[in-house]
Parts: structure tokens; C-alpha cells; sequence
């Protein structure tokens, strides 16, 4: 049983980024998830 991020499905910690290159082959960051969430953390930060 994996604990996995409730806001991406991921596991990770902190700022999750991924890199992808656009159509000039530049690399482009996205932020996949901002704040990792998870189920056991008792935090209601519902914005
Ligand atoms: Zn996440």
C-alpha cells in the first residue's frame, strides 16, 4: 500500500516538476503539484 499525493496521485515530496520542451526544443518547467497532500496529514486547508 503506497501513500500517494491526493492532489497529483504521485508520490513525492515537496514541489513536484516536470520538464518538457516545447515546439523550439526549449525546456519548459510545469508544476505538476505544487503541495504534496496526503490522506494522513489531518491538515483541512480547503481553499
Ligand atoms: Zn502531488
Amino acid at each position: 500500500m503506497s501513500r500517494v499525493c491526493q492532489n497529483c496521485g504521485r508520490e513525492h515530496e515537496g514541489r513536484l516538476v516536470e520538464t518538457f520542451k516545447d515546439g523550439d526544443n526549449k525546456p519548459i518547467e510545469i508544476v505538476v503539484c505544487q503541495y504534496p497532500r496526503y490522506k494522513y496529514e489531518a491538515q483541512t486547508n480547503e481553499d
